[in-house]
């Protein structure tokens, strides 16, 4: 087996480290869809609960009128036979005008009764559509479930088989150099390394293929050379390093 360096070791990892990502990114972003619908189902939910709630209340107050309002129309007959028993005029007159009062009171809890019976309808009618919202939404989740166990068979595997593949490359590179490329993997959503870009061979002007930052043309003869140490970029700090091509090109010459 051929011996590689530093940054051959670390290209090997990079790409298993972009494919383990790449895969994991599929399912996470299958994991998302589903729980975005769990969360508006729970939303959901909570307004139906809050407008139960309502109704309840509303319920509660109706009941409480009409109590109310059997109580005036008690008070009611009341009057009106008190009104057929009349000795004087003057009795006559102030409980007719009594009468007439209550009457504007019974009136008045019947278009209270009637606002507050509407509004139970329309909030009826809304738990209704949240019912439906919640069912629709509960369809989407069970697609959303599938879609989930979908990926995570077709991806578990292969994930499983990347990881060890990871495992074996990073048993390949020293443990501080390993965790700059964690982190730098971590940082760059897998895009720890670089390559090297070509800006003039006769000037000998090399660059940054992922920020274009130019490089230190003593760090592009360290790769040429095979270094054993890293080679980062000075502005975006990834490890840099050059295509097969180019190392032969100029290894030729
Ligand atoms: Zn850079």
């Amino acid at each position: 087996m051929q011996l590689m360096n530093l940054t051959e070791n670390l290209l090997v990892l990079y790409r298993v480290e972009r494919q383990v990502r790449g895969l994991r990114t599929r399912l996470v972003s299958a994991e998302r869809y589903l729980n975005a619908q769990i969360k508006q189902i729970d939303e959901l939910n909570a307004q139906i609960k809050e407008a139960q709630n309502r109704k309840l209340q509303l319920n509660a107050t109706v009941a409480n009128l009409e109590v109310q309002g059997k109580s005036v129309d008690e008070r009611t007959e009341k009057l009106r036979e008190e009104l057929n028993s009349a000795q004087t005029n003057k009795q006559y007159t102030a409980i007719l005008t009594e009468l007439n009062t209550v009457k504007l009171e019974r009136g008045q809890f019947d278009d209270r009764m009637i606002e507050d019976l509407e509004q139970v309808d329309r909030i009826t009618e809304q738990i209704a559509e949240l019912n439906a919202q919640v069912a629709e939404r509960k369809k989407v989740q069970k697609v959303a479930q599938a879609k989930l166990d979908e990926r995570q068979e077709e991806v578990g595997d292969r994930l499983a088989e990347l990881e060890t593949e990871r495992e074996a490359a990073a048993a390949d590179i020293p443990g501080t150099d390993l965790q700059i490329f964690e982190e730098l993997a971590d940082n760059y959503d897998g895009e720890a390394m670089a390559e090297v870009g070509e800006v003039s061979k006769k000037h000998r002007e090399y660059a940054c293929g992922a920020c274009n930052l130019q490089m230190p043309f003593e760090n592009f003869s360290q790769l040429m050379s095979g270094t054993e140490s890293l080679i980062r970029c000075g502005a975006c700090t990834r490890i840099l390093y050059l295509q097969e091509e180019m190392r032969g090109s100029y290894a030729k010459k």
